[in-house]
């Protein structure tokens, strides 16, 4: 995809639709998104509470006259749900909300939730692509990361994916893991490589505060790589995956190309999208909207036909652009001038004055053409590079 479509806007009445599932088999070490362990009993009756929302919504006049062009359904692990219930989910929403003819539909997953009859159901309700949650493929690092599965699962649940149909799958790995080296890394990358997806997510390892692994790092108990290692790490990231013909298209996500995350591509954008389930951040033409995270008081608040919002934040104009301009800097593609003023009515160069003149004479940002972006060597330091635009 060109610089020019991929910055194209994607136009204020086409959005997407986020739906959050809580739960998982087991919580990892490092792990402080928004989900529980242990309370499958729940799961149902939070379902049907998110289709009542979808239902509401669907009536909402915000969402009249919009249609979406992708579905994503994140968590969590929202394959440890019933098939049959999430299908329905799936397909109450596609039914509910206007879809353009060929929806990008994403669903998450992890390797030991995933059996030929599971992903068939997701493939008849629809689903067109599969993210799986592998991280890595080697048994002592999953084990430090209190992962649920094993290597070989992750590789099974591959092959499944495959003979059910999907063409389009995503694996997550993370890179920067306690004791790992560059060729452990590397060993990783090459035999996700190997299984040639379509699409790879690599993040850096952070640690969360509160964590059973930030404990442990505090107690000295697991040692991660020094900043100079991960710089290697990266580094061979983005030239073994270069060589094998993916794309990396934003700072953390390589494709193939023709395959790059829609979905994904909406919230660097920072356009509109709407999000169901507990804890989950919506951003409407600029509102933005936080469900509760608690998923029994969203399921009571839904089933009270109550509002699940915890807060509501309506962006400032000047707020909304820095942003947009941050976010998109997160895309090789960078940031389109002349977008920004349709949308913002300010120009970046302009705007940020001084400070983007330092980071264009330190070679950290380019200038080129109508375009914004962030030069290679700023790639590894892009969040210090960033966090200049603030
Ligand atoms: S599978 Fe994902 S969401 Fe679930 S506990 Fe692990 S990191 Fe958290």
């Amino acid at each position: 995809m060109s610089a020019s479509a991929l910055n194209r806007p994607a136009g204020d009445r086409q959005t997407s639709i986020y739906l959050h599932i809580p739960f998982c088999r087991s919580k990892c070490l490092y792990c402080s998104f928004n989900s529980h362990a242990g309370r499958e009993a729940e799961i149902a009756g939070y379902l049907e509470a998110l289709n009542t929302h979808i239902r509401r919504l669907a009536n909402h006049p915000w969402c009249r006259g919009h249609s979406f062009f992708s579905l994503y359904l994140g968590g969590g692990t929202p394959t440890i749900c019933d098939p049959a219930l999430l299908s329905q989910v799936i397909r109450n929403c596609l039914t509910a909300f206007s879809f353009t003819s060929t929806p990008e539909i994403t669903v998450e997953s992890n390797p030991n939730t995933l059996s030929p009859a599971r992903l068939q159901a997701l493939r008849e309700a629809g689903v067109n692509r599969l993210s799986i949650g592998v991280q890595s493929f080697s048994p002592a690092q999953l084990k430090c990361l209190g992962r649920s599965h094993t290597a070989e699962d992750a590789a099974l649940a591959y092959a499944m994916a495959r003979e059910a149909g999907f063409a389009n799958i995503s694996l997550d790995l993370m890179y920067g893991l306690p004791g790992q080296t560059q060729q452990e890394w590397q060993q990783t990358l090459e035999t996700a490589v190997r299984l040639a997806p379509e699409h790879f997510s690599l993040y850096e390892l952070t640690v969360e505060e509160k964590t059973p692994l930030a404990a442990l790092v505090a107690r000295g108990k697991v040692r991660l790589p020094t900043e100079d290692q991960v710089a290697d790490m990266e580094a061979v990231t983005s030239r073994l995956l270069a060589d094998r013909g993916y794309e990396r298209y934003e700072i953390s996500n390589y494709a193939r190309p023709g395959f790059f995350c829609r979905h994904n591509i909406n919230y660097w954008q920072n356009r509109s999208w709407l999000a169901l389930g507990a804890g989950a951040v919506g951003s409407l033409s600029g509102t933005r909207v936080t469900n509760v995270a608690d998923p029994r008081v969203y399921v009571q608040r839904i089933s009270n036909d109550q509002e699940p919002y915890s807060e509501m934040e309506c962006l400032s104009r000047p707020a909304l652009f820095r942003e947009t301009v941050i976010m998109g800097l997160r895309m090789l593609a960078g940031v389109s001038i002349t977008e920004l003023e349709e949308r913002f009515q300010l120009n970046p160069v302009v705007y940020y004055g001084q400070t983007l003149q330092t980071l264009l004479a330190q070679g950290l940002v380019v200038l080129d053409d109508d375009f914004l972006r962030l030069s290679g060597r700023a790639l590894p330091i892009a969040n210090q590079a960033l966090a200049q635009l603030v």
